[in-house]
């Protein structure tokens, strides 16, 4: 049996923001990833808001291995063979310091590791743990392939279908209501093919989001961000509403009908697939997190169902670093205090409600409601593209007013459901 004062369970962000955390501080932590190494096994759209991060680890972002910093920003509406496409620039956007970059994990956490490593944290990949170790209703460590390991503090940073959090008694398994599934593929294209099609320069990026046909009108959408000479391309769909309808739409066939659709074939032309991953979302938000903390255990990041979802982003990287950083200064209080208690580690979930956190899931709590609304994902897309044609149709005969032609399609009954629409609109 060995020892340690922290076991953190987990590689991805939330792992190792707290590793790095604690280490910096001194503390002995063992820190536990079942994959090969930390980015093995980590799916993110791969869009990292740096703002609400960057004073927690202010010494680390000037060094990180970031693609490039997104200063376009694009939302398609799909129906069918048309689409719409807004697309927005403004210089707060291509100034530094760069509001949000584009990562490819494999890289990202290998290199937080590393600094994490340096400061004197014990990371062991190829470890996967299989249980926590409870005495007299304490945590007081975790199994891993057969080895008893023992700490003050264990904290789960597991993912989206966090065992820890679930042999702990903080959380009860996953249901499908609270998950989308993601989909996303790495595709290599030559960066100055990049900044070509995406109207790019230097260091900058594009971040672009497609909602619709894309998902054949479920709650979800698609994502494409541009690396430095690759692009990462994916949807999300809502669990729930891809296991409803008969048949049920397999969602790696959503994925390839978005890369044959022709505002996305040109884009991706020529490159080439190195990279293709599957991983659940968990988008339940404020209603569906866990107990955040029990006696002798904190649960961070997905674990803790600390990803969000509000249509125009899906967050999770700075809402796992940050709930990792605080949960690591839980740890360092109740050192202080010689006191692991589920009590004293009540602190965690305090600091984490005055943070941009909890505030955040507080203000968009109502964001899981509002979206299962499938109009927005059919009904609007359809009405949009519709309109659209009719707009910039030139027929051969004489051509309608426009006024007409709007209101052709927003007659009284859709009127008033759009009012209803706005009402739920307006919660979030
Ligand atoms: C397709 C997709 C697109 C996304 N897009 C974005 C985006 O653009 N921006 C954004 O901010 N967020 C995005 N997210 C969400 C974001 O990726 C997650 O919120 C974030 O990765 C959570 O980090 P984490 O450290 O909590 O969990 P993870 O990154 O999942 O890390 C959990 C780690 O725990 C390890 N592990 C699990 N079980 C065990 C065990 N029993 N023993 C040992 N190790 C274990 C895993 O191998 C993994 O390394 C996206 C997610 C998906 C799936």
């Amino acid at each position: 049996m060995e020892k340690f004062e922290a076991i953190i369970v987990g590689a991805g962000l939330a792992g190792l923001a707290a590793a790095y955390t604690l280490a910096r501080e001194g503390v002995e932590v063992l820190l536990l990833e079942k994959g090969d190494y930390p980015g093995a096994k980590n799916v993110s759209g791969g869009r990292l808001y740096v703002n609400p991060v960057r004073e927690l680890f202010p010494e680390l972002w000037g060094k990180a291995p970031w693609e490039r910093f997104i200063a376009r920003e694009g939302v398609s509406i799909m129906a069918g063979e048309r689409s719409l496409k807004v697309e927005y620039c403004g210089d707060e956007l291509s100034r530094e310091p760069y509001q949000s970059y584009s990562v490819l994990r494999a890289k990202f956490d290998r290199w937080l590791a590393k600094q994490a490593e340096g400061q004197g944290a014990m990371l062991v990949s190829k470890s996967r743990v299989d249980d926590v170790i409870i005495a007299d209703g304490q945590v007081v460590g975790v199994w891993a392939g057969g080895d008893e390991l023992r700490a003050d503090a264990v904290i789960a940073c597991d993912g989206a279908m966090s065992l820890l959090a679930e042999k702990a008694g903080l959380r009860n398994p996953g249901n499908p209501r609270d998950y989308a599934v993601g989909f996303k593929e790495v595709i290599e294209l030559d960066s100055a093919l990049i900044e070509e099609r995406f109207g790019l320069e230097g260091k900058e990026g594009a971040a672009r989001l497609f909602m619709g046909e894309v998902t054949r009108g479920k709650f979800g959408g698609g994502f494409l961000y541009t690396n430095k000479d690759s692009l990462s391309l994916g949807i999300v769909v809502a669990i729930k509403d891809l296991m409803e309808g008969s048949p049920a739409v397999q969602a790696p066939v959503l994925l390839d009908e978005f890369k044959q659709r022709p505002e996305i074939a040109r884009l991706i032309k020529g490159g080439e697939s190195v990279e293709y991953s599957a991983h659940a979302i968990p988008e339940g938000g404020f209603k569906a997190l866990s107990r955040l903390y029990g006696n002798g255990i904190l649960v961070a990041g997905d674990a803790a169902g600390l990803a969000m979802n509000i249509g125009i982003t899906v967050r999770g990287m700075e809402y796992a670093l940050a709930s990792g950083y605080y949960a690591a200064q839980t740890v360092l209080q109740a050192q202080k205090k010689e006191d692991f208690t589920a009590a004293s580690l009540s602190g965690y979930e305090k600091m984490l409600n005055n943070s941009f956190v909890l505030k955040d899931f507080m203000a968009f709590q109502e964001a899981p409601a509002v979206l299962d609304t499938p109009r927005f994902f059919k009904h609007y897309p359809e009405l949009v593209g519709n309109m659209m044609k009719d707009i910039y149709e030139v027929p051969a005969g004489p051509k309608d007013r426009l006024y007409p032609t709007i209101k052709k399609y927003l007659p009284l009954k859709e009127m008033w459901a759009m009012a209803g629409d706005m009402r739920k609109v307006m919660k979030i």
